[in-house]
């Protein structure tokens, strides 16, 4: 593989070798784990989930942890013409060496992916096709609150938090292995044994009655990468995760992340304090950002931030937090951060129509928030990034004008502290109602419809210091139908990946009309999933219980149509 490296656009993508990768000696261990995040290495690498099961595995003695991530078209080119197979970063182990193969699935878009993966490490693609010299193929990730469109092609999904679970699953593997690769043990018979894992199912063994969603009970105890590995090129968040809480203590009824990451758990802010410190002296890095769902909700931030910001101040390394909540009580930690780094501040209103974000369930007080936006813009912010939705039952024109109104009221405000009105992004996506979530059951916009609120928007615009952006509707048509998708649309994702479907999520990739191709083949009209589900009627993720109480999306769901 080394010597068609340097023909590549970015080699770095796939040498490995970085700073802290774990260097074990894969010919010496029990059990060959290979971890994937189905799309670029840029991406991979910033992804948290990945770094702590990385981390987690290769700490066990007998376990080899290697990851691999999406080739791009050049390295698939390479792979495909040479007839080479996939190998991992750490010791270029072909894939299908390995005796277990783990998916973070983050997004649906990423699906063709996985087959591509899977493809060019020449495992067989369908779970049915595989045999005892084959490595298992386990899903698990956010996309595994409804991963039934891609039963096909895993042999086990895990539902919940992979650290919970993944050394049961580890246990078990050892203990079976040698049964199982001399033949003693049949593929059926293992998965059988996997199934029994409280979280674990296996597709091929048909949809089972109710799958528990595993979490880890105490945060502050849980595993966190003790050493932060550095990329050699630029990555997609090029700085340290340090992750402060699990679960949202909010209740917004269109949010999956809310069910997917319940119940609500903290670090406590000595743990965060010290393992920030440890991760910057192992790495260098010269940013961390906090992150969790809810970063302005953790109530120990008023100590946590000060202290971060006395240490890493004269280290020069910035601070980062993800979107904020608008508090009154968050003005100070504003001015504290600017201090140190003027990044842009982030809010998600999500909607300006007050009855609609009622219908949202979105804790948002307008009078805190322009309090807050006042006193960051006295501290010296000059951007302000605000995220909408569209597409919510019962949207009018008047609540498309709203958006356009808030946005500038927020840069005008600008202009009353500083003299000058600040820049103000604004990203505008389609409600996408998800599995879950209290806004499963409604239908989601059409094509039509999407492009209609797009163009609204674009035309009603005159404020020049506003900038829209809308999420490609195509691309949000294909999640909306993917993630409320069943068992059918495996053939689909197949047909699509066969028609040479990869990086969907990416804008310059993807391409609709071979999806639309795809469905046309299989004889599946996608348009069936964005419509309404009867209420009364099974949905296609209901056995996955993430521990939500259904009475509460029911009640949730019946609010949203009473407000609306
Ligand atoms: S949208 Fe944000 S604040 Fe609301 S429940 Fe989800 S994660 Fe929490």
């Amino acid at each position: 593989m080394e010597e068609f490296l340097l023909g590549l656009q970015k080699p770095a993508r796939y040498i490995g070798q970085e700073w802290n990768v774990s260097k074990k000696d894969i010919d010496k261990a029990g059990v060959k784990f290979a971890l994937s995040f189905p799309d670029m290495y840029e991406l991979g690498m910033s992804n948290l989930g990945l770094r702590i099961l990385y981390s987690l595995l290769n700490k066990i003695d007998d376990v080899v942890c290697e990851r691999v991530f999406a080739p791009a078209a050049d390295m698939e080119k390479i792979i495909r013409d040479n007839q080479l197979k996939l190998p991992s970063l750490e010791s270029g182990k072909p894939l299908n060496e390995f005796d277990l193969l783990g998916f973070s699935l983050g997004y649906e878009l990423g699906y063709t992916n996985v087959l591509n993966i899977l493809d060019l490490g020449s495992i067989p693609l369908k779970s049915a096709d595989r045999g005892k010299d084959d490595p298992l193929v386990i899903g698990g990730g956010p996309c595994v609150m409804n991963p039934e469109p891609m039963h096909e092609f895993f042999d086990l999904f895990v539902f919940g938090e992979g650290e919970d679970v993944i050394l049961e699953v580890i246990d078990l593997y050892r203990s079976r292995k040698a049964e199982f690769k001399s033949g003693g043990l049949s593929r059926m018979g293992i998965l059988k044994l996997f199934a029994s894992i409280p979280g674990v199912y296996a597709p091929l063994l048909g949809t089972p009655v109710k799958v528990k969603k595993r979490f880890v009970a105490d945060l502050d105890k849980a595993h966190f990468p003790d050493k932060w590995m550095v990329p050699y090129i630029q990555v997609t968040h090029d700085r340290i995760t340090m992750e402060v809480m699990r679960g949202c203590p909010n209740r917004c009824r269109f949010c999956q992340a809310r069910s997917q990451y319940f119940p609500l758990r903290l670090r406590k802010p000595q743990t965060i304090l010290e393992q920030s410190k440890c991760l910057y002296s192992s790495s260098g890095y010269e940013e961390i950002s906090l992150t969790g769902l809810s970063v302005s909700d953790h109530p120990g931030l008023n100590e946590i931030l000060p202290e971060m910001v006395r240490f890493f101040k004269e280290k020069g390394v910035s601070l980062s937090l993800p979107s904020m909540k608008p508090k009154t009580s968050l003005g100070g930690m504003t001015e504290l951060l600017a201090t140190i780094k003027k990044t842009g501040l982030t809010f998600a209103p999500e909607s300006a129509s007050p009855k609609l974000r009622e219908a949202l369930g979105k804790d948002f007080n307008e009078d805190d928030f322009f309090k807050t936006l006042e006193e960051s813009f006295q501290a010296g912010y000059q951007h302000v990034k605000l995220y909408f939705m569209v597409g919510l039952p019962g949207e009018q024109d008047l609540d498309l004008d709203s958006i356009l109104e808030f946005s500038a009221r927020v840069s005008e405000l600008s202009r009353k502290v500083s003299g000058r009105p600040a820049q103000v992004n604004v990203s505008i996506n389609t409600l996408i109602p998800k599995p879950h979530t209290c806004f499963q059951w409604f239908a989601m916009l059409g094509l039509e419809e999407m492009k209609a609120k797009q163009d609204y928007l674009r035309g009603h615009l005159k404020n020049r210091r506003i900038k829209l952006s809308f999420h490609n509707r195509f691309m949000s048509f294909m999640e909306g139908v993917l993630s409320r998708g069943d068992r059918r649309l495996s053939s689909v994702i197949l047909a699509a990946f066969r028609k040479g479907a990869r990086f969907d999520g990416w804008d310059e990739h993807f391409d609709f009309q071979r999806w639309m191709d795809s469905f046309s083949e299989c004889g599946i009209d996608p348009n069936e999933y964005l419509k309404e589900f009867p209420a009364d009627k099974p949905l296609a993720w209901a056995f996955l219980d993430p521990g939500i109480n259904q009475e509460d999306l029911s009640a949730g769901y019946e609010k949203i149509k009473s407000i609306l």
